[in-house]
């Protein structure tokens, strides 16, 4: 489902990654560990098409992200990716349930209908935010906003699910729910999900743990 091969990037004048190999199949789930400042945000912004690498490629359920134009790949990222960003990346006025249901205004190709709706009621409701659906992020906690960017992953039944840092500020009721979503959702729809961490005691969970460290080569 993800598929990356020989994947160069750097930042002008500065940080550079070099991905030799990785791939997730569907239904797979596998973590990313490495130590802060090491390149696994700019790793998943790669593979979903938010920056466009040097070098190399990013093969996303068959198809290669560098071939498409800047719509194409907005499409496809709204309608076969589910990001859970590191900052949530939430839209300040909009209440938690449009929040949720972001990707259907953003992507060309989604319906926003009832069965949508009804979706991103029920992933709140899972997450125990159900009577906070009209609340904006800045009227909920730290933990709350990330379960609402959790949910806003989930509510198109992604192909890839990215996750990047997603369980860091829950505590550990709700970060068990997180990652029961999260695997729940990749063993239902056989999402591939891929998720950067440090939290080393969810590790176990994951089909396959890879050391970033091991993962990249010299640049
Ligand atoms: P991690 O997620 O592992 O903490 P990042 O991918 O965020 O690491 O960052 C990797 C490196 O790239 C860091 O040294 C960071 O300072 C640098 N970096 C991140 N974003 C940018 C950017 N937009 N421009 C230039 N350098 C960046
Ligand atoms: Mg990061």
């Amino acid at each position: 489902m993800i598929a990356i091969d020989d994947l160069r990037f750097a930042y002008p004048g500065g940080f550079a990654l070099h991905v030799p190999s990785l791939s997730v199949g569907a239904g797979e789930t596998v973590a990313v560990v490495g130590p802060s400042g090491s390149g696994k945000t700019t790793l998943l912004n790669l593979v979903s098409g938010i920056a466009v690498p040097d070098g190399g490629r990013v093969t996303l359920d068959g198809t290669a992200v560098g071939g498409l134009s800047d719509r194409e790949r907005r499409r496809l990222r709204a309608s076969s990716i589910g990001f859970v960003f590191q900052e949530f990346a939430l839209v300040d006025y909009l209440p938690a349930e449009e929040n949720v249901l972001y990707p259907y205004r953003v992507g060309t190709g989604l319906r926003l209908d009832r069965a949508a709706r009804l979706r991103a009621r029920e992933l709140l409701d899972r997450f125990g935010l159900g009577a906070k659906t009209r609340r904006r992020p800045h009227q909920l906690s730290q933990g709350e906003r990330q379960r609402v960017a959790i949910a806003r992953a989930l509510v198109t039944r992604p192909k890839v699910i990215l996750a990047d840092e997603a369980t860091g500020n829950l505590d550990p009721a709700n970060k068990e729910a997180a990652l029961d979503l999260l695997f729940a959702q990749a063993a239902e729809t056989g999402a591939a999900l891929l998720c950067v961490t440090h939290d080393h005691e969810l590790l176990p969970r994951f089909d396959r743990v890879v050391d970033f460290a091991d993962l990249r080569a010299a640049a």
